[in-house]
This record gives C-alpha cells, structure tokens and sequence, in this order.
C-alpha cells in the first residue's frame, strides 16, 4: 500500500533565450502549415507532458555518469531490463503474473528488479513514477506569434526541393514560464538525478521541436527547493492543517548544496558498489 513520507517540491523560472515551438499538430492562428499550442486566450502552453519528456532524456543522459541505469525503453540497445520496453515486458509478463499472485511484497520485489532507475523516478507501464511536473505557468512574453519560412530538403541530395516551402509559428525569444516538479517518497538516487538535470538546465538545454534549427533554447533561473517530513509530528500537522503553501512545506535552504550533497553521495555508493559488487546486482543474461 503507498504511504506518503516525504515530499518534495522544486520551483523555477523557465526562461527561452531563442524563439520556441511546442507543435499544436494542426494549422497556426496565423494560417501557417504548423501552429504552436495556445490557449483560448492566445498565450502559449508549455505542457508538463513536454517538460517531463525532455527532463526524462536529460536524465537518461546523465544516469551513467551517476552510476545508475537507464532502460532508454530500450533493452536490447541499452542492455538493461525494464519493463518499459514493450519487447522485454512480453517476454517476463508470464513472470509478473505469477509475482503478484505471491503477494505485495513479491511484487515489489519483482517490480523492483525489472524496473532501470530511470523508470523508477519517472514511472513504467507496471509501477507510477515518484515524478510529477506541471504544466509552465506563463510569467511573460512578446504577445505576438512569430512566422517562419521553412523549405523541404531532399535526404538524400541534401538540397532544398524547389518549390516546396512551408511556414511555421514560434514564440518570440525571452518567454518566461514558472516550473513546479514534484517528488513522492524519492530515494536518495532520485534527487541526485533531478538534481544532476537541473545543473544542466540551468547551464542551458533546449526544448520543443525544431531544436536542430536552433529554436528552444533555455535556462533556468531562481531555483527553489521545498519538502515536508511526514514522519516528524510537527511537519505532519502543519501540512494536514495549513492552507498556504510556505507553512505546509518548508524552504530546504539553497538548491545547489542540497542536490551537490546528494550526488557526491550517490557517486560515493557507486563507487563502493564497483568495489564490492552487489551480490544481487542485474547481469546481462541474454
Ligand atoms: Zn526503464
């Protein structure tokens, strides 16, 4: 059964240094070929689902350097068996079945087991992640949608195809959004990844489509850390009783020593491990 020990929120100012795109998938206001999602208001939406997808990658790219695993939903390419890879969850599911019918601590164990850290933070078709990212909140922007002319290139001349143009909408550089990430229960492990992804964010990444063209260019600024301990009675009250968020939690002081402590510590038990390999670690069978 779950039961909430510990939370953790974070909270930043999103802001594009270059012009962005999020794709609506269908024609712009501006009657472009490619709009770009906006509210009924006209003001642009930067989806959590966006936001979790590319701090996902972000991690997976970081996850080796901090001696954990990354599935990529990939097992074959990766080596690492989750069960967010179609192919590998097939393959065990006969396996799952009988797990659960051992019990919950059998399943947790076998969920566990077939589970790559990655997963574990941000979710698997067997388990929920311990991840939860909200959509940006707009702060600022220019008010106006930007149309761009683009041309179609042959893949294999690497030319421009005469007569093939289409346009697309962005928006303007120096849009502002308010980032809220929220962790449940999060293990050491966890906080050292998001933290590893949030030094890289803050150095500058990009995000949304068309970023080969230059387009979605970020950083983060004004990082904030907040948690509450369920297991220390006077958090515990506060949280259940209190209606404003700067009672229920409280301010885990500056981000950067909070997350360098945690992943000095996670490098340090990767380190050990390497030295004593864990008897239970994973080995490739196949
Ligand atoms: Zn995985």
């Amino acid at each position: 059964m779950f039961q909430l020990n510990e939370k953790v929120r974070l909270t930043a100012s999103l802001v594009f240094d270059t012009a962005w795109r999020v794709g609506s998938g269908k024609e712009g206001e501006t009657m472009s070929d490619l709009g770009v999602m906006l509210t009924t208001a006209g003001e642009p939406i930067l989806p959590g689902s966006s936001l979790k997808g590319k701090l996902r990658s972000t991690c997976e790219t970081l996850s080796h350097a901090l001696g954990l695993n990354a599935c990529m939903l990939n097992h074959k390419a990766s080596g690492v068996k989750c069960t967010s890879d179609v192919d590998y969850y097939r393959k065990v599911r006969d396996d799952y079945q009988k797990a659960l019918k051992k019990g919950l601590k059998n399943r947790c164990q076998w969920i566990d087991k077939h589970t790559c850290d990655v997963c574990k933070l941000f979710g698997s078709p067997v388990k929920a992640g311990r991840l939860w990212v909200s959509d940006g909140m707009l702060k600022d922007w220019a008010s106006v949608v930007q149309v761009r002319d683009g041309v179609v290139i042959d893949r294999d001349s690497r030319t421009a195809v005469d007569g093939l143009k289409y346009d697309y909408e962005v928006v303007p550089p120096s849009s502002l959004f308010e980032l809220c990430i929220d962790l449940e229960n999060p293990t050491d492990a966890d906080i050292a990844l998001l933290g590893a992804a949030l030094f890289e964010w803050c150095a500058g990444s990009s995000l949304g489509g068309f970023t080969s063209r230059g387009l979605g260019r970020f950083h983060l600024e004004e990082i904030k850390v907040f948690g509450v301990d369920l297991n220390d009675p006077d958090q515990q009250l506060k949280f259940l009783t209190k209606t404003d968020f700067a009672e229920r939690f409280s301010n885990l002081g500056n981000w950067e020593s909070y997350f360098s402590d945690r992943i000095k510590q996670q490098l340090q038990s990767a380190a050990n491990n390497q030295q004593s390999p864990n008897p239970a670690g994973e080995t490739e069978e196949d």
